[in-house]
């Protein structure tokens, strides 16, 4: 049987209802605008029934992908064969005293919008990244000397992968500490858990204070981003010791273009995608890249965003 007919016996009604869909184009749901269909597609409005469909996944054997926006993907050109969540619809954010609780489908720019308008401090430095609460606490996304790790206070997630379970998903509770940090990584990204929500836990500052942080940092952005053009971010992660962009730039690779994918004229770490690249495009030119830094300056340099799906 094949995974969409196993998901239309067992959730007719989230068919009917337009929370489940079959070959949905990916390049949707991705800030790069790249990517094939997926064969499964579910946009869950309560975690009860993300909880339900991540079951389902597990104990028959689907495969799965658990999204948010979607901007450090690079999806391939055929896809994904399984079922991909998009965790969009599971995004209350909700303020108590000097804490926020957010779930995983909220935005970073709702969070720390709310954050400004209540007077509290500690999450100005994400209110430019364009990505999920999930997607930011799963990557421990950071800008201008900020991280995710330093507002959360804890969080609760899921577990997978334990399909010998009756049960196969289990709720775990994490502090700041269990999350394991690092450099753009997390425990969720190591050990494959499913982030449901986090709280964080700010400090009191006027609001025009931080309405005038977040503006600076944001017209910083602006000012070196080719935010107009479809991308995922930095490209690469940030070798100790050099600056990507600028390794890329002394090797003139400003503008080098395959396909529809170019390393960009503003900002040497991005790649953009300026008018139909496919996602073999922009391997081609990672590959290209990473290869004439490694030749000129013998630096290795990793990947940031996430390549998944099939090629
Ligand atoms: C223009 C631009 C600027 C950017 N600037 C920055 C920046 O300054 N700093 C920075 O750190 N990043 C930056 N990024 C990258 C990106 O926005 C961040 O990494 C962001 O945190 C990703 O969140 P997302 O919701 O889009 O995650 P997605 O791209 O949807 O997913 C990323 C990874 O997280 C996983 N994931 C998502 N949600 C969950 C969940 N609920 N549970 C488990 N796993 C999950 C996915 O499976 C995937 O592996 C930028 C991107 C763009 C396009």
């Amino acid at each position: 049987m094949s995974y969409k007919t196993m998901i239309l016996n067992r959730f007719p009604e989230l068919y009917e209802t337009g929370i489940i869909r079959f070959d949905e184009s990916m390049r949707l749901h991705t800030s790069f605008r790249i990517g094939g269909p997926a064969d499964i597609f579910c946009t869950p409005h309560s975690v009860y029934v993300m909880a339900e469909l991540l079951k389902f996944a597990v104990s028959s054997q689907i495969p799965y992908l658990v999204i948010g926006k979607g901007s450090n993907l690079l999806i391939g050109d055929k896809g994904f064969r399984g079922m991909v969540i998009s965790t969009l619809m599971l995004n209350k954010i909700v303020r108590f005293g000097t804490s926020i609780y957010a779930e995983c489908g909220a935005t970073l720019k709702d969070l720390c919008d709310l954050a400004q308008v209540s007077g509290l401090s500690g999450l100005e430095f994400a209110s430019g990244i364009p990505g999920s609460v999930g997607g930011a606490v799963f990557m421990n996304a950071g800008a201008y000397n900020g991280e995710i790790k330093d507002a959360l206070s804890k969080s609760m997630c899921l577990t997978r992968e334990n399909s010998a379970s009756a049960f196969p998903l289990q709720f775990v509770p994490l502090s700041n500490l269990d999350h394991l940090f690092a450099y753009r990584s997390s425990i969720l990204s190591r050990d494959h858990l499913i982030h449901l929500y986090s709280v964080f836990e700010l400090k009191p500052v006027p609001p025009e204070d931080i309405k005038a942080k977040m503006d600076e940092l944001d017209a910083m952005r602006s000012s070196k981003q080719p935010l107009d053009l479809p991308s995922a971010g930095s490209i690469f992660k940030r070798p100790p010791g050099h600056f990507t962009g600028q390794l890329i730039d002394e090797c003139n690779l400003r503008g080098h273009r395959i396909g529809g994918a170019a390393i960009s004229d503003k900002h040497c770490g991005f790649i953009v995608n300026v008018g139909g690249a496919t996602a073999q495009d922009v391997l081609d030119l990672i590959a290209f890249v990473s290869a004439s830094v490694r030749d000129r300056f013998g630096v290795e340099l990793e990947p940031e965003i996430r390549l998944i799906g099939e090629k």
